[in-house]
């Protein structure tokens, strides 16, 4: 599976060697890491690439929309590249194991008029907290 960088290259997106290295870590399913994390797996394949790099091509394939920022266990931002297809998340309370989730139905629609307090409703996230089989 190499979603993220077909995406990318579609777009035209320029691939230097130290992008490239950003984009593959953040390549797969249920993706979900820290700007610490991308760091320190590009650095075990590219060793001389520099935080800054890492840093400034995250936020690039931010705004490219091609990767989204998630704060699903309340701490740190976390990377996600399954950009375009709405899910939310389910996250093992003991080690933090997530995994994207698609529930069915449409959970903006499911809140009821009198909920919404006027407001125009945009998007929702939301996060399912569990036992992964591995902590149970
Ligand atoms: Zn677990
Ligand atoms: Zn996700």
């Amino acid at each position: 599976m190499s979603d993220l960088l077909e995406r990318l290259r579609g777009r035209g997106w320029r691939m230097t060697a130290q992008r490239r290295v950003v984009a593959e870590v953040l390549d797969g399913e249920h993706v979900h890491l820290t700007a610490d994390e991308v760091l320190a797996r590009a650095a075990a394949r590219l060793p001389e690439i520099s935080r800054a790099t890492v840093y400034n091509t995250l936020g690039e394939l931010v705004s490219l929309g091609e990767v989204v920022e998630v704060t699903t266990d309340g701490r740190a931002k976390r990377y996600d590249p399954n950009a375009h297809r709405p899910h939310h998340h389910l996250v093992c309370s003991r080690c933090g194991a997530i995994r994207d989730v698609h529930p069915g139905g449409d959970p903006l629609a499911d809140l009821p008029a009198s909920e919404r307090f006027g407001f125009t409703l945009s998007a929702v996230e939301m996060t399912y907290w569990g036992v992964c089989p591995d902590c149970r």
